[in-house]
């Protein structure tokens, strides 16, 4: 008899769920973890009293009331709404695409003003049928919005042409003709009130958790230990890169402690010309203002190449990795006892409450196998 059910390989948003409903079904698992926290990137740590988003901001949003009641049994939840800003050549615009912004590119004030604009825009550039991101975000938004927010702010994420890049990535933003700052149309949205690590140790009550412990340092021991691994990281280096690597993009932030009280006036500034090397400065105390927080802290973030250094933020979903992935997703089929899941496994570009439901999905599969 082995002695767990299941083994699960990572302890990021994906693990802690996958473990936590197993856990609630009486299925202990165990959660192994390389880095010396749980919560993966979206880890956050207490430094002047203010929950800093070590790996980048994570902002919570779901439409999905399941999701959202799910989540909330781990955590309270406070009532930020992301409403960022954008700054190019000194100007700052309102994201997301909105009336405010409108209204500051072209100094109109009407819903029938902006579209005329973008319409006449859209009509001179003549994109039909938009294939890449540069083509559908012109013809939704018009060329001056394009050249000012996105052209320069995408190209220095994704490091490659906006000519080259898949739209739903830009499909992810809202357009609006009301003057609404809101970056998400979900219906619920908030920041863990105790900061996400707290949520996730939260979820793993129970559940047995080993950190500093890397799967691939002894990968047939820790799979000896389980029915079953759950594996949450890179698809690619499960299988050794056999048939090539994927590509992700990094990001490296900059953090510092500023001796001032409020540095920049919102959580999240995006910085869209491609001549300055960070996509954006993010401050934390603004995602959960709370007493006694006498200084700032800020992250200057920047997109760096993926060199196996450093970590695997976003994959990189363009046709040619698509095709990879495909390769990699027909081997894991033929590794049944290997579950693959999360936005690493899966080669997808997800936010967490679409990892927490990935995870739900497979342990409800799992469950319905056993009982049937
Ligand atoms: N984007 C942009 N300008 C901005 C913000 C976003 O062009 O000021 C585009 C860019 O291509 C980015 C995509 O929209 O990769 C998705 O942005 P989001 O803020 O959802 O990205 P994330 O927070 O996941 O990095």
């Amino acid at each position: 008899m082995k002695k767990y059910p299941y083994l699960i390989v990572g302890a990021g948003f994906t693990g802690a769920t996958f473990a936590q409903q197993m856990q609630s079904q009486g299925k202990q698992c165990l959660v192994i973890e390389k880095r010396p926290y749980v919560g993966g990137l979206s880890y956050t740590e207490d430094i002047e009293n203010i929950d800093v988003h070590i790996h980048g901001a994570h902002i919570f949003h779901t439409n999905r009331s399941d999701i959202w009641n799910y989540v909330n049994q781990f955590s309270m939840f406070n009532h930020f709404i992301n409403s960022p800003m954008a700054i190019y050549q000194g100007k700052i615009y309102n994201l997301p695409f909105n009336m405010n912004t409108f209204s500051k590119m072209w100094d109109i004030t009407s819903p029938l003003e902006a579209k005329a604009i973008i319409d006449d825009q859209i009509r001179t550039y003549g994109v039909k049928d938009p294939q890449n991101l540069e083509e559908h975000a012109i013809s939704s938004v018009g060329k001056d919005i394009y050249d000012v927010l996105i052209k320069g702010y995408t190209e220095k994420q994704w490091g490659m042409e906006a000519v080259k890049l898949p739209a739903f990535i830009i499909k992810r933003l809202p357009i609006r003709f009301t003057y609404d700052n809101n970056y998400f149309d979900d219906r619920f949205q908030g920041i863990p009130d105790e900061g996400y690590t707290k949520m996730i140790q939260n979820m793993l009550k129970g559940v047995d958790v080993e950190l500093n412990t890397d799967y691939f340092s002894n990968k047939e021991y820790f799979d000896s230990l389980a029915e079953k691994t759950v594996y949450t990281g890179p698809i690619d280096r499960f299988f050794d890169f056999q048939y090539g690597r994927l590509d992700y993009r990094s990001l490296r932030f900059e953090t510092e402690v500023l001796a001032c009280s409020n540095y920049q006036g919102n959580a999240v500034i995006n910085y869209t010309e491609k001549s300055v090397p960070y996509t954006r400065i993010i401050e934390h105390k603004h995602f959960n203002p709370k007493p006694n927080q006498i200084k700032t802290v800020v992250t200057h973030e920047y997109p760096e190449v993926f060199d196996l250094a450093n970590e695997p933020y976003y994959p990189i979903n363009n046709s040619e990795n698509q095709q990879l992935y495909q390769r990699y997703f027909a081997l894991s089929k033929k590794y049944p006892r290997v579950i693959f899941v999360g936005r690493l496994a899966e080669y997808k570009y997800y936010n967490m409450d679409q990892a927490i439901t990935s995870a739900r999905d497979r342990v409800k599969e799992e469950l319905d196998k056993t009982t049937r």
